[in-house]
């Protein structure tokens, strides 16, 4: 447990300028959940494509979910804008801009290619474009940015390794697999033999489990598709076995508080389990997920959780922050480079 704050010159009444500023990365934020209502209007404009939503304001409106499915169904509708390479750069780009803003300097961008190609959008145009804007946040913004495609896991593992055929031309620009959509019903052991194919080749595993299902999706995200990273997790708690793996593992999961809320996976932020996973010595860190349909980009994040969780304090925030560059796929040099740099930041508060 950490109940004393290692860095008591940073009292509450200061933390939120050092959320702001401390240096992160952020690993769970689907590029597809970046997409702002003007920049869908912008898009369905210049494409020619028609939306059921008559105005800026109305599809804002409509972002009032009571659970993941009823936010997926707008998250897809939002998605058909995207035709043209230009339309995933431009996406991307307005992301790697808001990021940079809330001092990150690695994301790793979860993209959904099966989205896309379903409408008749090429592997080509998707990727090309995400990878032409991460390789500009490198140069243009400082960030450290790749790719990880994300498997849809309502749809068939056929459709899935289907998808890794197409995407294998281009594997060189992304690191790794995840697997993302509606998770209830749909357990890891649907797609063990995908997860198979894609350590075959080399790529890094991540998979969304324990948001709404239950720790047996985690522990089989673990065991059968190999994962390195848990996204969300949050469920793990109702497990101390998995909890104590998690634990000595360091097996880091990708925590979106203001996705949880907004999804109803908690009634409250006060409610959160941020902090009880924090304090059980596993690797959490902070996320965005979907930040233009859940109300918030990372630093949003960090704020609001802070905010309603009294508890937490400055030695949590740079266990956060020093959390997501140990998570992240960095290179081990990169990470100690980066962990460098909280450090100073942080000593510069002492
Ligand atoms: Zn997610």
């Amino acid at each position: 447990m950490m109940t004393t704050n290692p860095f008591p010159a940073i009292s509450a009444a200061r933390l939120p300028d050092v959320l702001r500023g401390m240096p992160k990365a952020e690993l769970h934020m689907h590029i597809e959940g970046s997409l702002e209502p003007e920049l869908i209007f912008q898009l369905a404009q210049r494409n020619g494509v028609s939306i059921p939503y008559a105005s800026v304001e109305d599809l804002r409106r409509a972002y009032a979910f009571t659970d993941l499915q009823s936010f997926l169904d707008i998250y897809y509708a939002g998605a058909s804008v995207l035709l043209q390479e230009q339309d995933f750069y431009d996406m991307a780009w307005a992301y790697f801009e808001r990021a940079a803003a809330d001092q990150v300097s690695r994301a790793e961008l979860f993209f959904d290619p099966q989205t896309h190609t379903a409408r008749g959008v090429s592997m080509d145009t998707v990727i090309t474009g995400l990878h032409r804007a991460c390789a500009d946040a490198e140069q243009k913004l400082g960030i450290s940015a790749a790719l990880i495609l994300c498997f849809l896991r309502h749809l068939s593992e056929e459709d899935g390794l289907a998808t890794l055929e197409a995407a294998l031309p281009y594997r060189d620009q992304f690191i790794g697999v995840g697997l993302d959509s509606s998770e209830v019903g749909h357990p890891p052991e649907k797609f063990t033999r995908l997860f198979a194919r894609c350590r075959e080749q080399g790529l890094r595993i991540v998979a969304h489990a324990g948001e709404e299902g239950p720790p047996a999706y985690v522990w089989g995200a673990l065991d059968l598709l190999g994962a390195e990273r848990i996204d969300h997790g949050v469920q793990s708690v109702h497990d101390a076995a998995l909890m104590t793996r998690l634990a000595k593992e360091r097996v880091p999961l990708t925590v979106c508080p203001l996705s949880n809320l907004k999804l109803c996976v908690f009634p409250t932020l006060a409610q959160h389990n941020l902090g009880a996973l924090l304090d059980a010595g596993l690797c959490a860190t902070v996320n965005s997920d979907d930040p233009a349909y859940f109300g918030g980009y990372v630093n949003e994040n960090y704020l609001q959780t802070f905010a309603a969780l009294p508890a937490l304090h400055a030695g949590h925030a740079y266990t956060l922050a020093r959390n997501s560059f140990e998570g992240s796929f960095m290179d081990e040099a990169a990470k100690q480079r980066e962990i460098a740099r909280l450090d100073a930041y942080f000593a510069a508060f002492a």
